[in-house]
């Protein structure tokens, strides 16, 4: 099963060398990288592959309840074994002027893939590495990605890296491995506060559309406007943040909004 899971370190492939000789323009005929037809598919998103069947999964993160103790990030790094430096989650520290009150309040704002119904990080895929499953998990094929980040320009989220060991592409799976075993994903087991609750959106009484509906006046997605249609959803996620955050995400103790 493809996978990006770190234990699955990137060996060698057909495909990978082909693609790379047609990319450093090896051989007569070569054209270099087929950059116009990748552009064309931006828009047009490519068949799902099978996932858990029937279901689509989605988080929640309740920012009332984080307390930036990273506990999220420590777990998903001891899990998924990124390199040091690397993250697929983390939680960023605001200092955020005149926010609720005349003193800077601090702001914890924990970021992942989002796992977007329209994945901007998909069609343009030269190699077809990165794909969406039906349960909408995005997942990378790191056997068959080449490294050339084009998934990682095109993501409005700054949600993947390319792996500094693998030199593939890198980015939270929502622990697909975990699910696929009924286990949480190590970021929802370990939050201290609770406030990440991963569910799936096609059980009309599951936790986190109950969450969905009792919040429906709350619930923000970070970049609306993109049409990516997120499907990380944050309670309490102050205006100034939703189109305002901008970067890699990496972990920094306190930034300004
Ligand atoms: Fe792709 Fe970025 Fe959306 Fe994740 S957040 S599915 S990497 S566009
Ligand atoms: Fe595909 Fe991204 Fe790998 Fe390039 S870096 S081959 S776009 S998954």
């Amino acid at each position: 099963m493809p996978s990006s899971s770190p234990r699955d370190r990137a060996q060698p492939q057909s495909t990978k060398r082909s693609f790379l000789k047609q990319l450093l323009g090896f051989g007569a005929s070569a054209t270099f990288i087929p950059l116009q037809s990748v552009e064309a598919q931006i828009n047009s998103q490519p068949e799902r592959r099978p996932g858990l069947t029937g279901k689509r999964f989605a988080m929640v993160i309740d920012l009332r309840k984080c307390i930036g103790c990273q506990a999220c990030t420590v777990s998903c790094s001891m899990e998924n074994l990124p390199p040091l430096g690397q993250f697929r989650t983390t939680v960023l520290q605001y200092e955020v002027e005149n926010y609720e009150g005349d003193q800077p309040a601090m702001f914890n704002l924990p970021r992942l893939c989002n796992h977007c119904e329209n994945p901007p990080c998909v069609p343009v895929c030269p190699v077809q590495a990165t794909f969406q499953r039906e349960d909408g998990i995005v997942l990378v094929d790191n056997e068959r990605c080449v490294g050339c980040a084009y998934c990682v320009q095109a993501c409005p989220y700054d949600a993947r890296f390319i792996n500094t060991e693998t030199k593939t592409a890198d980015k939270c799976t929502f622990c697909e491995h975990r699910l696929e075993v009924n286990l949480l994903p190590a970021c929802v087991e370990t939050c201290v506060g609770g406030a990440r609750v991963i569910g799936d959106l096609n059980v009309p009484n599951s936790t986190i559309n109950q969450l969905l509906k009792e919040h429906k006046d709350d619930i923000k997605v970070l970049k609306p406007d993109q049409n990516t249609q997120p499907r990380v959803f944050y309670i309490g996620l102050p205006d100034e943040f939703v189109d305002g955050v901008e970067g890699q995400s990496s972990v920094r103790l306190v930034t300004e909004a």
